[in-house]
């Protein structure tokens, strides 16, 4: 049992996370699956209750103040997340729904119209279906070829085998930067740099790192950078495609309609500039709003912090884990390549049964193949079971989770 503390002040965070204080089957609720959503402080929750009910109106139209307003809150929101990523402007961050949207956008709007059949893509055999799905529909319907970095037996990248997969047709390259299932962490600058000096671009699926780490989009040189706002303690609806400014400007708009113009008669229709070009529609105002406030939040505990934080408590999770006969840790074991969630089975208990038995005991973790089956069909699993941590999170949860294993195996042994 631990009653050891970790870098961040998490009693005190946890303060600012009404939903924390809940229960679930009569007991404490510990919410251990953070990176399929993560719960919303009340900084989120006020910033867009606070427009919601004094100032609510439309970006980008009237020429009244509540709608100036509106678009001054949206613009602000904008700065906030380019800063939070390092970006050279915000003219870089294009606000989607979610990581699925970017990299969809990225799929039509670049793949489609700069790659053509007989062009290769390299993607992983761990990546999340979103980072899968767009680029299996271009290579049916338009003829590219994609090629896979295959999984080391310790669930890392096996980067050995990148120089022999990289090819002249190869025109992009795409990498989870913290796998959703593994959690295992990869340094996208070395991957990038090799699949540059081979005249490929680069788009990192950022869903599980922009959460939990400092994220540096210049450092990493990569071209795309894409993530969600309700990964990150901000609301759905609300996500970030960065890009590099001469891709975003040579790029097709990927939806049309209002917003997104500058000029539309009869003869024709011109673009808006980027990013509004890609921001077809009323925009998800609000959500944007509330994502702003979570940058806030997390930018104040600072993402060093945030991430010295998870790699205690999945150091200490592991070792946990390790204990419990039958149990059986997937992915990395060294918390240094290791983001914040722990995937694991436990003999004899299906990772379904073990997610609702865990339930009952207030015990929320994610069991199936967590949008990841071709990674499950290689890992030779039809599901594993996940739990996974954030800035709220206590090793005396851990513990909790600990216990509620050894309910549920007991329960099963009746
Ligand atoms: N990529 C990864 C690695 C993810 O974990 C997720 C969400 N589970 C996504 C992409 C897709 O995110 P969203 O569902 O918010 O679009």
């Amino acid at each position: 049992m631990s009653d050891l503390k970790t870098t961040l002040d998490v009693d005190r965070i946890r303060q600012d996370f009404p939903v924390l204080a809940e229960t679930v089957h009569g007991k404490p609720l510990v919410f251990l699956d953070s990176a399929a959503s993560s719960q919303k402080p009340v900084q989120v929750l006020d910033a867009m209750d606070r427009v919601y009910r004094t100032t609510y109106a439309n970006v980008h139209r009237g020429v009244y103040t509540n709608s100036e307003h509106s678009t001054e809150l949206y613009d602000a929101a904008r700065e906030k997340v380019a800063r939070f990523i390092n970006a050279p402007a915000a003219s870089n961050v294009v606000f989607v729904r979610n990581a699925t949207e970017a990299l969809n956008l990225v799929a039509y709007s670049y793949a489609r119209h700069f790659l053509q059949a007989g062009d290769e893509i390299v993607l992983t055999e761990l990546e999340h279906h979103a980072n899968f799905v767009p680029w299996m529909v271009l290579a049916r319907e338009h003829g590219v070829k994609l090629k896979y970095i295959p999984l080391t037996p310790t669930g890392t990248l096996d980067l050995d085998k990148l120089d022999d997969l990289l090819t002249p047709r190869t025109k992009l390259v795409t990498f989870a930067h913290v796998s959703n299932v593994l959690g295992t962490i990869t340094d996208p600058a070395p991957i990038v740099a090799r699949a540059h000096a081979a005249g490929a671009k680069v788009v990192v699926d950022g869903c599980q790192a922009a959460p939990h780490m400092p994220i540096d989009v210049r450092a990493l040189d990569c071209d795309f950078y894409t993530f969600s706002g309700h990964k990150m303690l901000g609301p759905t609806g609300i996500g970030v495609l960065y890009g590099k400014a001469d891709l975003l400007e040579a790029m097709p708009p990927f939806l049309t309609g209002g917003d997104m113009i500058s000029n539309v008669n009869f003869e024709g229709v011109s673009w808006a500039d980027v990013p509004v070009k890609f921001e077809a529609g009323t925009p998800a105002f609000v959500e944007a709003i509330g994502l702003g406030a979570a940058v806030d939040y997390l930018s104040a505990l600072g993402m060093d912090a945030v991430r010295a934080h998870e790699h205690e408590i999945v150091a200490y999770a592991l070792e946990r884990m390790c204990e419990v006969p039958g149990a059986t840790v997937i992915g990395p074991t060294d918390p240094d390549i290791r983001g914040g969630a722990l995937t694991f089975t436990i003999r004899g208990i299906h990772p379904h049964d073990l997610g609702s038995l865990l339930d009952r005991e207030g015990v929320a973790i994610r069991a199936g193949h967590h949008c990841a089956q071709p990674l499950h069909v290689r890992l030779g699993l039809p599901a594993t079971a996940r739990a996974s941590f954030y800035v709220y999170t206590q090793l005396r949860e851990v513990d909790a989770l600990i216990e509620a294993i050894y309910k549920a195996k007991k329960t099963l042994r009746k």
